[in-house]
């Protein structure tokens, strides 16, 4: 296909085993803070419970219905109202195939997520990119005026990923008033301090949202996220994608997941704990400023020097952060929140990083 040859691939972040390498060190002792995982893990029981599991030579069942009960419970919403998927990054490439023609457009609020992009254009969608405000707000007049006949989706992340931003109800609304399938991406609500809205939710609208056990749940490496959609969307999603697209190893970890809600709401508290206690630390720090998040990350710019001598100083340190091509974000990295020992040595190597700007420029 022609637009697949035009594609940008996706650029994955530096592999561990070859950071490792390169910086002398083993890989525990890389300060991993450049993909919003859960530093503490997974529930200790997941692998309690995957060494007790006998049936791991039987398929998983297409319906998926233990894990849509479970999930339902644990999201507060109807079990047939939930799709689960290979990752929500799985259900985010299902909606663009259920919604786009090559020539459709999708509304795009840059900077943010890159796959809402890499999927549509692999439908040989376009995507149009409406840039946030000065704050990182979606700009809704700006969304609107993008909007056009041809516009089939809005992508919204709310925590936005990578800038922490929370996006008010009246915007969600507002988005959703333009008409086009509005998919609110939620996978970093858990450490939001506000609620959800898979309840905005209902039937006959356009309203879909994505969750993720990904990120609070640690969960990342097993594949497994999900999503709140009206029913007409549910028997779409669940006639195209691939009949065991969720595998059972996940499907464990989920419900051992779900059944130790407590424990993991635990890191997560700790998560955020250590998220606004970098904040505030780095804010401290002459030629940094460091953005609100409502994530288990901060976007943090350095105020003159380039972001990737700040980046390559940390890895010096053995702390690895995530950088950005994005125009706007050349400045700029975003640190995942980890635990103190983490934050410590991040605030450390930020410091020492701050003290050399002025001598060795
Ligand atoms: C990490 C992330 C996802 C992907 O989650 P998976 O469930 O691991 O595929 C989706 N959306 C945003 C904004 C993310 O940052």
């Amino acid at each position: 296909m022609p637009w697949v040859q035009r594609m940008a691939p996706y650029t994955p972040p530096e592999d561990l085993d070859a950071l490792a390498r390169r910086t002398g060190r083993t890989v525990d002792d890389i300060v991993k803070l450049d993909a919003n995982e859960n530093p503490y893990g997974c529930s200790l029981r997941v692998a309690d419970a995957l060494a007790r599991y006998q049936h791991f030579h039987w398929y998983t069942d297409p319906d998926q219905k233990v894990l849509r009960e479970a999930v339902a419970a644990y999201a507060g919403v109807p079990p047939d109202t939930i799709v689960l998927g290979n990752g929500s990054d799985e259900l985010i490439d299902l909606l663009c195939r259920t919604f786009l023609r090559p020539g459709d457009e999708i509304i795009d609020c840059t900077p943010t997520f890159g796959m809402y992009r890499f999927s549509a254009e692999l439908c040989g969608a376009i995507p149009i990119d409406v840039p946030r405000t000065e704050d990182w707000h979606v700009d809704v007049d700006g969304v609107r005026a993008a909007i056009s006949p041809r516009t089939r989706m809005i992508f919204v992340a709310s925590p936005n990923n990578p800038t922490g931003t929370w996006e008010p109800t009246e915007t969600v609304q507002a988005l959703q008033d333009l008409g086009p399938v509005l998919v609110l991406d939620e996978a970093y609500v858990e450490f939001s301090a506000h609620r959800s809205r898979v309840s905005l939710v209902e039937a006959g609208q356009n309203l879909v949202v994505l969750r993720t056990f990904s990120k609070w749940a640690g969960l990342a490496g097993l594949r497994v996220g999900y999503g709140v959609f009206p029913r007409e969307i549910v028997s779409t999603l669940m006639k195209i994608k691939p009949p065991f697209n969720v595998n059972r190893a996940a499907e464990i970890a989920v419900l051992a997941t779900l059944e130790d809600v407590e424990a993991v709401n635990a890191t997560v508290t700790a998560i955020i704990e250590e998220r606004d206690r970098m904040a505030r630390a780095l804010g401290r720090i002459e030629g940094i400023r460091s953005w609100p998040s409502e994530g288990n990350f901060v976007l943090v710019e350095a105020a003159d020097g380039s972001p990737r001598r700040l980046y390559d100083h940390l890895v010096s340190r053995g702390i690895l952060v995530r950088t950005y091509a994005h125009g706007r974000l050349t400045h700029a990295v975003r640190i995942s929140a980890g635990r103190p020992e983490h934050t410590n040595a991040l605030v450390a190597a930020v410091d020492e990083w701050s003290e050399m700007r002025g001598t060795h420029d």
